[in-house]
C-alpha cells in the first residue's frame, strides 16, 4: 500500500489512494490504530476483525470537493467472559459518530450559515465547493453549542435598549 504526504492533518489514518470524482477528489484512507479498548469490558484488544467503511465530506482542496472514504478498524474482544464479541474503534476526535462531514467542514459551514443565514449560506457554500442543503445548515445552527470556555460577549435586550436610549439622552 503506497502512501503520500497530505497537505492537512488526518491523524490515525493512512491514505492509500486519491481518486477523481465528478466534483473533486476522494481520498481512500485506512485506520492505523493497532489496539482499542472494548467498550463493554474495557480490555485492550489487538485482534483485528476487518474494517467498515465511512464516507464523509471534508473541507475542499484547490477548489475541488473532497470526500474521505475511511476504513475504520473493527476488533474482536479477547476477554472470553465478555458478552461483546466485536467492536469498532472509537471515532477520531475530528469526526462525530454517524456524521457525514468532518468537524472542520461542519464548523466552516456553520460559520457561513451564521453569517448569512441558511438560504444565502447554502448558495455561497456551493460556490465555495462545500455544498450542503439549507435543512442541514439549519440543523447545524440549531445544534451548535458554544465551547464551555468561550468568552463570547452576549448581546441582549439591554444592549439594544442602551443604544436606543443614548441618542435620546443627547438630544
Ligand atoms: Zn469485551
Amino acid at each position: 500500500m503506497d502512501s503520500f504526504a497530505l497537505p492537512f492533518h488526518l491523524p490515525d489514518f493512512l491514505v492509500s489512494a486519491c481518486q477523481p470524482t465528478d466534483h473533486g477528489y476522494r481520498l481512500v484512507a485506512y485506520s492505523t490504530l493497532l489496539q482499542a479498548a472494548c467498550p463493554c469490558c474495557g480490555q485492550q484488544s489487538r485482534c483485528f476483525n476487518g474494517f467498515y467503511r465511512r464516507d464523509v465530506a471534508d473541507l475542499p482542496s484547490c477548489e475541488a470537493q473532497l470526500q474521505l472514504q475511511l476504513f475504520v478498524r473493527r476488533f474482536r474482544c479477547a476477554n472470553p467472559a465478555c458478552r461483546r464479541r466485536t467492536f469498532s474503534q472509537v471515532d477520531p476526535a475530528w469526526l462525530k459518530p454517524q456524521a457525514r462531514r468532518t468537524n472542520r467542514l461542519a464548523l466552516a459551514q456553520l460559520h457561513v450559515a451564521m453569517a448569512l443565514g441558511w438560504q444565502a449560506g447554502s448558495q455561497l457554500l456551493t460556490q465555495l465547493h462545500m455544498p450542503t442543503s439549507r435543512d442541514t445548515l439549519l440543523r447545524l445552527i440549531r445544534h451548535w453549542q458554544p465551547p464551555a470556555s468561550s468568552t463570547t460577549r452576549i448581546v441582549g435586550v439591554d444592549d439594544w435598549a442602551i443604544r436606543k436610549a443614548e441618542p435620546m439622552a443627547q438630544s
